[in-house]
């Protein structure tokens, strides 16, 4: 298995991480996940965008262009003969002693790794269980930032629930999954929660948006509350790894059960057109 470690391709068990690396220490760094399909990555530059704004955000510096880094993301795939998978890029503050006082000027260090996994049709098809539970994150949800203990405390929770994801509320709002984004369906409109510094501006969920505005499906960016969950027509999850999934169930805070809706396959297959499409690189 190859790796990325800086701008070099290398074997896993080379690489090595300084004890004092930011990332390590504070957790001071960002990420991206990039699905493959059929050794193509999908929406590449859309993942790359969102990286650089991260770090734009947290005034971290990228050690090479852009460009750059989406043609060490397309060799560490092919390095890894990819068909169907992840390829991960996180970058991080890098190695200094450890001072909570960043420099706005440290080398940043990128490192990535790729992965064989096939799209979750199970979870697509017939849906998933979800947990719902009290958003207890920090107010900068907007980064993607390797601080995630607020998303996997809540996806432990859920599992422990037989869940597979867990739906957040920040006092009755609804906000997003802990690895995915929500949205509601309610008299034939789509709602999902605006893109403020709650949530993640997921990529699928920019997918999904473009696609309704298409396709002349009713939607608005507006936030809803767990009343509104529990009396929603259909109710479905997106992330990169998921694509869209059904949502059948709700338990924790609120209870309920829905059925898989039109709207939610509908979506689900344009979702899919738009996947397959032949990427004009
Ligand atoms: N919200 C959170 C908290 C996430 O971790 C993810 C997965 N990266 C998403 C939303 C979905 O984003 P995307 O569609 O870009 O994968």
């Amino acid at each position: 298995q190859y790796v990325l470690y800086g701008d070099q391709i290398i074997k896993r068990d080379q690489a090595s991480i300084d004890m004092e690396d930011r990332g390590y220490n504070f957790g001071d760094g960002i990420y991206e996940v990039v699905y493959i399909y059929g050794g193509k990555p999908f929406s590449m530059e859309e993942h790359f965008k969102r990286f650089a704004e991260s770090a734009a955000k947290l005034e971290m510096k990228l050690p090479y262009t852009l460009e750059t880094i989406i043609d060490l993301t397309v060799k560490l795939i092919d390095a890894n003969k990819i068909h169907n998978g992840i390829v991960y890029i996180q970058m991080t503050r890098g190695a200094s002693p450890r001072n909570h006082l960043f420099d706005r000027e440290s080398s940043c260090l990128i490192t990535g790794f790729a992965r064989k996994m096939d799209p979750p049709v199970q979870a697509q098809e017939n849906g998933v269980k979800t947990y719902l539970t009290e958003d207890i994150r920090w107010l900068r949800c907007d980064i993607k930032s390797l601080n995630l203990l607020g998303n996997t405390m809540a996806k432990r929770k859920a599992a422990d629930h037989g869940c597979h994801e867990a739906l957040q509320h920040r006092e009755g709002t609804c906000t997003e999954g802990s690895s995915s984004n929500l949205f509601i369906i309610k008299n034939g409109t789509l709602y999902t929660h605006p893109a403020t510094n709650l949530i993640l501006n997921g990529i699928t969920r920019q997918h999904i948006l473009t696609i309704a505005n298409e396709e002349n499906v009713d939607v608005t960016e507006q936030a809803f509350t767990t009343d509104d969950l529990l009396e929603a027509d259909e109710v479905f999850i997106s992330s990169t790894t998921m694509e869209i999934a059904p949502v059948i169930a709700v338990t924790g805070d609120k209870k309920g059960t829905y059925p898989i809706g039109p709207i939610t396959r509908f979506l689900q297959k344009k979702l899919k057109e738009k996947i397959n499409q032949p990427t004009v690189l």
